[in-house]
């Protein structure tokens, strides 16, 4: 099975080419030629399989080049020994009748980027391997917060790697910035820089495609790649979790064989709900497909209209995870529904490079009206739903999860479709803890680490050891840098 490049689909690569590039040289994703459809019985006969082994006969029909003893020890090391503080690994909770929140936050950073960051790294170094390559691997990372730290636990300390991370100076919460600036491992870097998250992925993928940059690290026996999402090996990882959770719930007699569950799921990127639009593809009865913004609505705004804009007022909300204008993985939506037209897809981004801005045809407009729905949520409804969840059904939702329990109540609301709903929960409580107390009423809530234990001592829930370990924890980076010098921080890194 080959990977295509939304951009050329004559740039086609085996899956360990695809992930240790992580993006095609001509700016494209790469994405999967055909998909693997589940058999009739395979969500029968993986009901009562472990997240483990999900994982494997999931990404097993992805990963032609990889054998299922490489997937079955990775697996094990990413979800096994203790890595995960639920034995679920993902865990899906009945939160009312007909609604479930599929947790995925309880990995070693707090956040849902945990589980694909968490296997990734052997995806990548098996592929370096495979493609006898002796060149080490520069992981550059753009994040709005919860990718950095999931990639640097990731990827410290691997082998034949780098990883720097570049990070929006104002547009993390402090906690996140606090797991990042006391990363350990001999192999990282991590760099503030003065703007927003889109000013940060735009300067990586800028150095992405520069050819000098390219040529000058080569010499230096470096290549540039990827851990952001719109890298292959993060999308697939992420697949798992939507089989997993429906198998959860035929399992448990939540639902029958062949039931469809609409998902809502809080999004930035578009990479989380594009794995869930795949798990539906291979076969998964998935129905509704949900998009949820915070006020930064423009995936929101795009679905309903076909206008993409990028061109707008940028918010800062509770939800920094999902501040974002420019959403990488759309391009594998559009590449999906144009029919595979890279020529298509190409002009959409060239417009939207040059203009800020493109339409999308009505056939391709017709296709997400036939998947996906819609609707975005402000701060302050936020904030209501933290509290109505934690009042009314003792659930503690952090924002982001907050976000899209507000827009499947509007769209339950709207469309009287009650079918049962998965949300996915993409953040622990408590790695926005001072939000998540004033959201339940506490005035002047502490802030950073103080509030992790004040939310403890709130709810009765005890925070994850990880962030309750952040206090001994020494801080070891400080560095932040114009956009502009984002290239050099690079060179002076790979010394
Ligand atoms: C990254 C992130 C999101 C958005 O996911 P995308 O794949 O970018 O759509 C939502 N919530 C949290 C907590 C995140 O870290």
């Amino acid at each position: 099975m080959y990977y295509v490049s939304t951009r050329d689909k004559s740039n086609r690569r085996m899956a360990a080419e695809a992930i240790a590039q992580g993006l095609a040289a001509d700016g494209g994703l790469y994405t999967p030629e055909v998909f693997p459809k589940l058999s009739h019985n395979a969500l029968q006969s993986m009901k009562d399989m472990s997240y483990q082994q999900r994982a494997v006969y999931i990404m097993n029909a992805f990963l032609d080049d990889y054998s299922a003893a490489e997937l079955t020890a990775f697996a094990k090391r990413a979800y096994g020994d203790g890595k995960f503080d639920a034995k679920e690994v993902a865990p899906v909770r009945q939160v009312d009748q007909n609604t479930y929140a599929l947790e995925l936050w309880h990995g070693p950073t707090c956040a849902f980027k945990d589980m694909a960051l968490q296997i990734l790294p052997h995806l990548l170094t098996a592929a370096l391997k495979k493609n006898a390559e002796s060149r080490t691997a520069c992981i550059l990372t753009a994040t709005s917060g919860d990718t950095g730290k999931a990639a640097l636990e990731g990827f410290r300390d691997v082998a034949q790697t780098r990883i720097l991370v570049f990070y929006p100076q104002d547009g993390v919460s402090q906690v996140q910035k606090l797991q990042m600036l006391t990363q350990e491992g001999e192999n990282v870097g991590v760099c503030a820089v003065e703007g927003n998250f889109d000013d940060a992925q735009t300067g990586v993928k800028k150095i992405f495609s520069d050819p000098k940059l390219r040529q000058a690290l080569d010499e230096r026996g470096y290549f540039f790649s990827s851990a952001n999402s719109i890298n292959w090996g993060r999308v697939l990882p992420q697949i798992v979790y939507y089989v997993s959770a429906y198998c959860d719930l035929l399992r448990d007699e939540k639902i029958q064989p062949g039931d469809t569950v609409n998902v809502c799921v809080p999004t930035g990127n578009f990479g989380d709900i594009l794995a869930g639009y795949y798990a539906k593809k291979m076969g998964v009865p998935l129905g509704r497909l949900i998009c949820a913004s915070n006020k930064n609505k423009v995936l929101t705004d795009f679905i309903r209209t076909g206008i993409y804009d990028r061109d707008r007022e940028f918010y800062t909300t509770i939800s920094p995870s999902m501040d974002i204008l420019i959403s990488s993985n759309l391009e594998r939506m559009l590449f999906e529904f144009s029919g595979c037209n890279d020529a298509e897809v190409r002009s959409y981004m060239d417009q939207l490079a040059n203009q800020g801005r493109y339409e999308v045809s009505d056939a391709v407009k017709a296709r997400f009206a036939d998947q996906f729905s819609a609707g975005f949520c402000d701060d302050e409804d936020t904030r209501k739903t933290i509290a109505k969840l934690w009042s009314g059904e003792h659930y503690l939702a952090d924002p982001h999860t907050a976000v899209a329990f507000h827009v499947l109540e509007e769209y339950r609301k709207t469309t009287q479709d009650e079918r049962p709903a998965i949300v996915v929960s993409t953040a622990s409580p408590f790695k926005f803890s001072s939000d998540v107390l004033e959201a339940i009423g506490v005035k002047d809530p502490a802030e950073g680490l103080e509030a992790v234990e004040q939310l403890s001592e709130k709810t009765g829930i005890a925070p994850p050891h990880s962030l309750a370990a952040l206090r001994h924890r020494k801080v070891r980076f400080g560095q932040a840098i114009a956009k502009e010098q984002m290239a050099d921080q690079v060179l002076g890194f790979l010394k």
